[in-house]
């Protein structure tokens, strides 16, 4: 064959130029689109083959201990020690779990719920121990599944979101960590089983067991309602980490019934003990099945820990203290202008407290700042000669009282 033929065939199945969509030239021969798709199957189930479970336990993940694990956390997460102390533990051993496949003990699945009020950190410890792991991390909403054949996504849409941040990647998305936001709101309505259809609340719970305990799922790549003409993925769960967190408000009072009767018969003293103020430390997964999660849910949530609410001290930290602390964002934001900011200490606490009073949350401190530096965020740039921006507490009162964020927070 001559070399001028042969440039214009496949040099792998031979077909010819005109009967290829592509043909793609290296330096010694030529690839048609047909072969291309061939070898990537080929290299594709090489991998696969090749990918034994100790892969899966990458480097990073198996040099960290429990209390690594926290140290890192604490970078970024205030106060809930005990919740990191859990996290650190649970999320160590799923990932040695991965490491060491033993044949005669299997260790089950560690997958974790979350109990705390809105804004306490569950979504930022799941958050950044994904950072940390560097694993793929998906945050979903309880609330918008529904049972199959009714109106709202299938749960398989959990794992789209998994599969989307990884760009498809299955192999990725199965050892990802997922965060479903909301469990609470698909308790079933009562304590009782129900006996009509409860699809948005134990029907998603029902849905939801055997991912959560691992198995090949047929996933949507684009998520919402599979339908049948659509192209599905396989996703194993089985080393997937669900952690699941909800408020659930109300709890307390079902804690207080279980501890009451707990203490009828013995001292009162152990009743004294109990922490009034803070119900929701004493939460077991009992309390949760009286509040409406399924024992069969619960018991794929093997790993409970609750988060305290924050105080002022607790809000006044996270204002300064996390690596990506508000105030340091601002700081740094100032430093690009060559304005150095100084927030004193009572500001600090002025903002603390205003977050707590009107029962903003850690997501109000944002707001509140906001509103405070506003006007020297757009003023300041066009100024010259001021290196220096002080907020002490006269100011901030002053900035957050003209502010729309004050006028709203009075209306509410
Ligand atoms: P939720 O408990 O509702 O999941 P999030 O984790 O989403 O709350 O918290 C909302 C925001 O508040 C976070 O992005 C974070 O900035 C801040 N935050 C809440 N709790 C803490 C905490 N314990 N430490 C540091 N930041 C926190």
């Amino acid at each position: 064959m001559s070399k001028n033929r042969d440039s214009h065939r496949c040099s792998f199945c031979g077909k010819d130029k005109n009967d290829a969509i592509i043909l793609i030239e290296g330096l010694d021969g030529h690839i048609c689109e047909s072969c291309v798709e061939k070898a990537y199957d080929i290299i594709e189930q090489e991998i696969l083959e090749r990918s034994s479970s100790d892969e899966l336990f990458n480097d990073e993940i198996a040099s960290k201990t429990p209390k690594e694990i926290k140290d890192y956390l604490d970078n970024y997460v205030i106060g809930q020690d005990q919740a990191k102390k859990t996290l650190a533990v649970a999320v160590y051993n799923h990932y040695k779990r991965l490491g060491h496949r033993d044949k005669e003990v299997e260790i089950e699945k560690s997958n974790i719920i979350f109990v705390g009020p809105t804004g306490t950190g569950k979504t930022l410890m799941a958050k950044s121990i994904a950072r940390m792991l560097n694993v793929p991390f998906a945050i979903v909403d309880a609330t918008v599944f529904t049972e199959a054949g009714y109106v709202g996504e299938d749960v398989e849409s959990i794992l789209t979101r998994l599969l989307q941040v990884c760009d498809y990647d299955v192999r990725m998305a199965e050892r990802g960590i997922v965060y479903i936001d909301e469990i609470d709101k698909i308790a079933r309505k009562s304590d009782n089983p129900s006996l009509t259809r409860d699809v948005s609340g134990e029907g998603v719970q029902q849905s939801l067991l055997k991912m959560l305990e691992g198995t090949d799922v047929n996933v949507p790549p684009q998520g919402g309602r599979k339908h049948p003409e659509q192209k599905l993925i396989k996703v194993n769960t089985q080393n997937i980490l669900f952690i699941c967190g909800g408020s659930f408000d109300g709890l307390d009072k079902i804690i207080a019934r279980r501890l009451n009767t707990q203490v009828i018969g013995y001292t009162h003293e152990a009743k004294d003990k109990v922490d009034q103020t803070n119900l929701y430390q004493y939460a077991m997964h009992t309390d949760l099945k009286h509040f409406g999660l399924i024992p069969e849910l619960l018991g794929r949530l093997p790993v409970m820990t609750y988060l305290d609410p924050l105080d002022k001290d607790m809000l006044k930290s996270i204002l300064v203290k996390p690596k990506n602390a508000i105030i340091k964002q601002f700081t740094k934001l100032f430093e690009y202008e060559k304005i150095k900011l100084i927030v004193e200490d009572e500001a600090l606490d002025f903002i603390a407290e205003t977050a707590l009073n009107y029962k903003l949350g850690a997501r109000g401190l944002r707001s509140i700042c906001e509103a405070i530096f506003m006007d020297d965020m757009y003023e300041l740039p066009s100024e010259k000669g001021i290196t220096t921006l002080k907020v002490d507490l006269a100011y901030a009162q002053k900035k957050l009282s003209g502010s729309h964020i004050e006028a709203s927070l009075k209306v509410a």
